[in-house]
């Protein structure tokens, strides 16, 4: 199927201002070196990784014993992609440096018949591939395959390529749909979406084939995980028997899964994957089903920060509209792989819906997860936070509130790193002669000989002027988000087409044009079946969804609300990189002494100041809420 839209590379796009570009000025200045420290265990009292001691041991450059999870491998994988990916955008020789060791580590820690997962390679060669279910060794050759896609991208080297394609080559060998293989597939999919970038970036077969291959044989009878189980006559984890087989989508044919179920990080880096290979076999059966899935988490399962996965137990989607704001999971990785399901979708359909929830997961559900100094982060996000009674009730053992220096299991943070580095290639795409701006920034874009340039302080305010030098004719595609109800065009409001864009016809020459998004605070209700936003109301201000905080407002937060007759005044000059504050009227009820009385709570006047919700916990520790009951 041909994709309405294509990827411009990040060497083509050049973020430089704004909201964005403070996040990734932070990356790069702050976060890459303290997590390349955390993974060669550097940092005093956090958790350690043992990410690079694990490849050395592998590589027989040090001794010792494996220390970490099964998926170890990964953390540093990430980080390279990450790395790799300032390297386009911020060149700097000491980072060139860490790269170049850590891919020479990478080959040293390969074995010799192209086998690469330092947990079977030093503990136990002889189990390699007996445990697709639990051991995750796809899932690391996915993310050093991601990295190798990147290491390409920045260098122009096959080097990285090269070692994953004899990592692919082996793998391939002993699990596939040939007679005499494994007839397998991964407990944690990954590695789907990085074949099929392998494809892209090689043009090889083998790797779309083999994502086809594998999205074709996950949750057919007799169950693979069954039969694996069986030969190999133990389970590593049994703690996670009880989630079942739709904890890892194996429960029934991927073609069949139309509800989101099971582990959501899993489950959405599944749906990218099997939409890529999907989009590029024209398989129009699991298009539809990944459309259908697609609709039941963000109309049904999703948090109106973008965070999905509502219960911690198996870290996994739950029913339509149970979305509790304090126990819910949230997970960092969940809110990114909706944002590569999103923007898969954006590219291979057009639409400008998808591009909202992109913008909707990239302001909110995956900045929370870092402090504004990058060097503490999240694992679970909730929408709402009382340290005073989570930290004393064991339900809540999986909610941090406050960011955690690093973690056994660090998935998340090396995470947000390679998103937000490459961030570049998701806010233009373009088809031939036609550029599509899916998200604003401060930014430059290169494409089919022609320029354009954003200048604007968005999400800061909605005013954008855009000057394009056009060597031919072209024409430009505006997203006029969903939050945005009146807008304007060098102050006509033309109409939208079908697919949510304003389109502009540019001639050869220079232009310039200016957009005005109305952006104002606003209102946001819950639909009436979540029950855990039942009287409550959050606010938004253009992209960016709010919350109250103890440091604002002391504590008890749950005592105040919101009048509903009340404006929302904008308040300049926050801490959180550039946004405004919000303050709005409300009351502040409050019934003390007894326990439950027949005397109503008096009630106070009083004024409630609003930050946005990523830059919550940036103070000190204190409560937090989204949603807010509206008197
Ligand atoms: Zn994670």
């Amino acid at each position: 199927m041909q994709r309405k839209q294509n990827i411009i590379p990040l060497s083509n796009v050049k973020i430089n201002g704004g909201f964005l570009a403070d996040i990734q000025n932070l990356i790069a200045s702050e976060v890459l070196p303290y997590q390349w420290a955390a993974l060669n265990d550097e940092i005093p009292d956090a958790q350690p990784s043992h990410s690079i001691h694990n490849l050395e041991i592998a590589a027989g450059r040090s001794t010792g014993e494996f220390y970490g999870e099964v998926f170890q491998d990964s953390d540093l994988a990430k980080w390279l992609e990450a790395a790799c990916y300032c390297m386009i955008i911020k060149p700097d020789d000491a980072l060139q440096q860490k790269i170049d060791f850590a891919v020479e580590l990478i080959a040293d820690a390969q074995m010799d018949d192209g086998y690469l997962n330092t947990y079977f390679s030093v503990m136990a060669p002889e189990k390699r591939w007996t445990d697709l279910q639990e051991c995750h060794e796809m899932y690391c050759v996915g993310h050093f395959m991601e990295a190798a896609v990147a290491h390409y991208q920045a260098t122009g080297s096959h080097r990285m390529l090269d070692i994953m394609e004899r990592a692919f080559d082996q793998m391939a060998s002993v699990i596939g749909p040939e007679e005499g293989k494994i007839h397998g597939y991964p407990g944690h999919p990954e590695i789907e979406l990085a074949l099929m970038r392998m494809y892209e970036v090689t043009g090889k077969e083998k790797y779309a084939a083999y994502a086809d291959y594998l999205m074709d044989v996950r949750g057919k009878q007799p169950f693979f995980y069954d039969e694996e189980q069986q030969t190999r006559g133990y389970i590593k984890y049994p703690e996670n028997i009880p989630f079942g087989r739709k904890y890892t989508q194996s429960h029934m044919p991927v073609v069949d899964q139309v509800e989101a179920a099971g582990h959501a990080v899993r489950a959405l880096y599944l749906f990218s994957g099997v939409l890529d290979a999907a989009a590029h076999y024209d398989h129009s059966d699991l298009l539809h089903t990944m459309n259908a899935v697609y609709e039941d988490i963000t109309t049904k399962k999703m948090f109106i920060t973008g965070g999905v996965g509502s219960t911690h137990v198996g870290e996994a989607f739950t029913s339509a509209y149970d979305l509790p704001n304090a126990l819910t999971y949230n997970e960092t990785c969940a809110s990114i792989a909706l944002g590569m399901f999103s923007d898969r979708l954006c590219r291979l359909y057009g639409q400008a819906k998808y591009a909202d929830v992109l913008e909707r997961v990239l302001y909110n559900g995956i900045i929370s997860s870092m402090s504004m100094d990058g060097k503490r982060f999240f694992y679970v996000n909730p929408l709402q936070v009382n340290p005073a009674i989570q930290n004393n009730n064991p339900d809540y053992n999986h909610v941090k509130t406050e960011r955690q220096q690093w973690f056994g299991c660090a998935c998340c943070p090396p995470n947000v790193a390679r998103y937000y580095m490459s961030v570049g290639d998701k806010l233009y795409t373009s088809c031939e002669d036609t550029l599509f701006v899916n998200l604003y920034a401060q930014s430059e874009v290169c494409w089919d000989s022609n320029k354009l340039a954003l200048h604007t302080n968005y999400p800061a305010d909605g005013n954008i002027r855009i000057a394009c030098e056009c060597a031919k004719p072209c024409k430009v595609c505006l997203r006029i988000p969903d939050w945005c109800e009146n807008y304007t065009l060098s102050g006509t409001a033309d109409a939208l087409s079908e697919s949510g864009y304003l389109e502009v016809e540019l001639l050869e020459g220079t232009h310039t044009f200016e957009l005005h998004l109305e952006m104002k605070p606003k209102r946001i209700w819950s639909n009436t079946l979540v029950s855990a936003d039942a009287g409550r109301v959050a606010l938004q201000y253009g992209p960016i969804v709010y919350c109250i905080e103890s440091a604002d407002n002391g504590d008890r937060i749950d005592e105040l609300c919101i009048l509903h007759d009340s404006d929302i005044n904008i308040i300049e000059n926050g801490f959180a990189w550039g946004l405004p504050e919000l303050e709005v009227n409300g009351v502040r009820e409050h019934l003390s002494g007894p326990l439950y009385c027949a005397k109503p709570p008096t009630q106070v006047p009083v004024k409630l100041r609003l930050v946005p919700y990523f830059a919550w916990g940036n103070r000190g520790k204190g409560e937090m809420s989204v949603w807010i009951r509206e008197r």
